[in-house]
């Protein structure tokens, strides 16, 4: 049997978390009552004529700048025309020939291992609106709330190999979105959508296969269950003789099946010309030069830097860095420099976030700090405090705040490693249950944790439990 290599090539559409939509004052947010979010310029009222939006071309080019591309210091913008109930002017205002950027690059990790696609291109279009199809299916409703929320529009090279690194390619993306704070990010609100197109090629072969593209992919299982199911599709169908027709197909996540929507020989034409009602975007070097300025330290750079650096397990670095939240936490943390990177990452990843999770409340809402989490890693690395005892007030910290020393004080949690002291309690535990002690001896070996519970009672559970072991064996052997 043929081996087939699966190539995969993204359209991403991401929603700009401006304030106001793109060419009109109109709010720009999720929901809302229908048609209450809308102007006569986003109803597409004739006569009116539509104002760009500069902070969307600012997002645009600082999401260009993050991946890589030539940013276009001139780039128009065309009417992309077609009728769809959804969109009242009968056109999307889009950028065709000449996008704001281009022929960039994203560094991903593929479980563990770096990678590199092309990017394409990034345009800045309009949104259209939304159509409610009632129960009963006798009629649509049209909610124009959407029209003319500003969205760029990511496209890869078809370099991606397969649902796997597909998924990683839209992690990353999301959250590159989200350390520049340009996207909401809310999947389910459809703040991110893509359109996905797959071809398949023999093993070794370099020539691209027929692609088809599926639409309506709105969550990233959905891509890579609509890749999975894309792929087997145009397996089947070359295995037995067959060749792919270049379609566009429709995504039913609910079925696991696309559908097809239409063949290339009827491909849509969408009369793109130059928008006459809105000039060429006209950015000065300097502003493009200034907006790289203000970029972070992005998720892959980080990765690479927790990996390599820090000496982190790599799915510890991932997940660390996918969050702005944790990433800036966790750096905070380091710049203390009193622990080691692992301790940091296992507290936040374990403990802190099922505190967020608990709480809805983001790290930077809680009531911890750097400073009093490193404090408090030091004093459990000081033996000072048991790992349980940790974990109460690191949730105390997270609660109310505060001192860790204090905090540990005030709630009888310091663990005692004075070797004189838990030497004592075991004399008088050992001469207080000879029974055991002789079970021991005689290879009980389950007595000798019935011996190390008294004394840690008669220690009110302060002994330090691994000296206590230590010494504890010492006496009896
Ligand atoms: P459109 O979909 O508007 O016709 P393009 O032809 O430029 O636009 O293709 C868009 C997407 O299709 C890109 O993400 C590109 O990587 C992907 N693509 C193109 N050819 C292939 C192929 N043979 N296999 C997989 N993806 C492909
Ligand atoms: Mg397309
Ligand atoms: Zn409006």
């Amino acid at each position: 049997m043929k081996e087939y290599e699966v190539i995969v090539g993204l359209e991403i559409h991401a929603e700009l978390n401006t304030s106001s939509k793109i060419y009109c004052n109109c709010e720009n947010a999720f929901g809302g009552e229908p048609n209450t979010r809308v102007c006569p310029v986003c109803m597409g009222m004739p006569g009116t004529l539509p104002v760009l939006n500069k902070k969307a071309v600012d997002y645009t080019i600082m999401m260009g700048h993050a991946l890589n591309c030539k940013i276009n210091s001139k780039s128009r913008q065309d009417r992309k025309n077609y009728f769809y109930p959804d969109l009242p002017k009968a056109y999307q205002i889009s950028q065709a020939d000449i996008p704001l950027c281009e022929k960039g690059h994203l560094d991903f990790y593929v479980q563990g291992k770096e990678r590199r696609i092309g990017i394409t291109r990034i345009h800045l279009e309009e949104d259209a609106g939304k159509l409610v199809h009632s129960d009963n299916g006798n009629c649509s409703y049209a909610d124009y709330n959407r029209c003319g929320v500003p969205l760029i529009e990511i496209v890869t090279e078809p370099e991606i190999k397969g649902s796997e690194e597909a998924k990683c390619v839209l992690e990353t993306i999301k959250s590159i979105l989200k350390y520049l704070d340009i996207c909401d990010c809310k999947m389910q609100e459809g703040s991110i959508r893509c359109d996905v197109n797959v071809s398949i090629r023999e093993k070794g072969s370099t020539n691209l296969g027929t692609r088809c593209e599926m639409k309506n992919v709105n969550s990233f299982s959905g891509a890579v269950r609509a890749i999975e199911y894309e792929a087997k599709r145009q397996i089947e169908i070359v295995s037995s003789g067959g060749v792919i027709s270049q379609e566009t197909r429709r995504w039913d996540d609910i079925q696991g099946k696309s559908f097809i929507m239409r063949k290339k020989e009827n491909a849509q034409d969408y009369r793109f010309f130059p928008e006459p009602d809105l000039g060429i975007i006209s950015v000065d070097e300097n502003h493009i030069q200034k907006l790289k300025e203000t970029l972070p330290e992005l998720p892959t750079a980080l990765i690479k830097r927790y990996t390599q650096e820090d000496n982190l397990p790599f799915t510890d670095a991932l997940l660390i860095a996918e969050q702005p939240e944790r990433a800036s936490f966790y750096n905070d943390c380091r710049a203390y420099n009193r622990n080691r990177p692992r301790s940091i990452s296992n507290r936040i990843l374990t403990d802190i976030t099922k505190y967020i999770n608990e709480t809805g409340l983001k790290i930077s809402e809680t009531k911890l700090t750097a400073d009093s989490l490193t404090k408090l890693i030091a004093m459990t690395e000081r033996d000072e405090l048991s790992s349980s005892s940790e974990k109460l007030v690191l949730n105390s910290l997270l609660e109310n705040g505060g001192n860790p020393e204090e905090l540990t004080e005030s709630l009888g949690l310091r663990q005692n490693s004075d070797e004189e002291y838990i030497r004592d309690i075991i004399v008088k535990v050992l001469s207080e249950n000879e029974k055991s002690v002789a079970d021991y001896k005689n290879g009980k070996k389950k007595a000798l944790g019935f011996l190390v519970g008294q004394c840690m009672k008669l220690s009110k559970g302060k002994a330090n439990p691994t000296l206590l072991n230590r010494l504890i064996e010492q006496e009896l052997n």
